[in-house]
């Protein structure tokens, strides 16, 4: 089993007392040390980091400063050389390796590449990652059009990724992020392969999540989107905190100014990445594959998965029978 601290506060009203019991949704960096090994490199260096739960982070930096070994650490990818880890009330220095996939499903990732799978719509993308973790199709058909609502897309359910422009995709991925409930949100690099108007789009659509209580860690370059969400901000220097401020006014840099909505035009990517399954698979909180799974099996061509009736009258479409 698992270790999962929590913290009771006891509340005193009139006579009455109650009790309330609420898990510890934060990060804590104590001390931590990163050492690679077979490069002798020392990435990370007694890094103290603190982050409550529903907090917002721009985590910034110069390559190669220790942002990526930061959000490792974050994921259990790699583990600190000395120092401690705990996350979401998970003590990663001792989470045994069959805890970690139940770790992982605490986290919802962005990576700068989307990830999506090119054989599968957008429904089916953010629906696979519920699959693979035991979900029910009856919850599937509730929360996959929630969450193409939430994100602004429920028009473009069948489409594929690479009818998708890159916001779009980006857009997909944090749906996917979203589809377990994760309490946080990682985001490497989110808006690395877009341009400024999608980018600020999916900020945007960030900051909404977390006004929701959902705590977001996003490493970005982009300092014209630090300064315009005006967020605490980390900045990362030879595996050191060099800085942390709680708003970016320190920031010399014009914020974006984008005052109305605008649809998506420009870019349409044709999507040939391959997509390093297993790893995705990690980031789902899936570490094995069960051979009896039904959806192991990727199709390498896009196909239409059918939708349900349901599914149909959510997207406004023709039913299916
Ligand atoms: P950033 O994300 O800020 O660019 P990284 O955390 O990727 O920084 O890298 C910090 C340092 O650790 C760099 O010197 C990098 O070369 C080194 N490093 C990162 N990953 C590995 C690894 N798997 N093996 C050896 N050295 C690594």
């Amino acid at each position: 089993m698992f270790f999962v601290e929590c913290n009771i506060a006891f509340c005193g009203y009139s006579n009455f007392y109650f009790i309330e019991i609420g898990c510890l949704n934060l990060i804590e960096f104590k001390s931590v040390s990163k050492v690679y090994e077979d490069t002798h490199t020392k990435a990370l260096s007694d890094l103290n980091i603190r982050i409550e739960d529903g907090e917002f982070v721009f985590v910034v930096g110069a390559s190669g400063a220790g942002k990526s070994t930061f959000l490792k650490l974050m994921m259990r990818e790699e583990v600190p050389t000395s120092g401690s880890v705990n996350i979401n009330g998970y003590n990663l220095n001792g989470l045994k390796k069959r805890d970690i996939p139940y770790f992982r499903r605490t986290l919802g990732i962005v990576f700068q590449d989307f990830r999506l799978i090119p054989s599968m719509n957008v429904y089916d993308n953010i629906a696979y990652a519920m699959r693979v973790i035991g979900s029910r199709e009856v919850e599937i058909r509730k929360r996959v059009p929630y969450l193409l609502g939430l994100v602004g897309l429920n028009s473009k359910a069948r489409s594929f990724p690479n009818q998708l422009s890159g916001g779009e995709q980006q857009r997909v991925a944090l749906a996917r992020a979203l589809a377990n409930n994760a309490s946080m949100i990682i985001a490497d690099e989110p808006t690395g392969n877009i341009d400024p108007r999608m980018s600020y789009d999916i900020v945007n659509l960030l900051n909404h999540i977390n006004s929701d209580g959902t705590t977001v860690i996003m490493v970005t370059h982009d300092y014209h989107l630090v300064k315009t969400f005006n967020h605490r901000v980390i900045t990362i220097k030879n595996g050191k905190v060099a800085s942390d401020y709680p708003d970016a006014s320190h920031i010399d840099v014009e914020p974006y100014r984008f005052d109305t909505p605008e649809d998506e035009v420009g870019t349409y990517y044709s999507d040939d990445t391959t997509v390093d399954f297993d790893y995705l698979m990690k980031t789902y909180g899936v570490e094995t594959i069960e051979s009896d799974n039904p959806f192991v099996d990727i199709p390498t061509e896009p196909k239409n998965y059918p939708l349900t009736s349901d599914s149909y009258s959510v997207f406004g479409e023709e039913g299916s029978e």
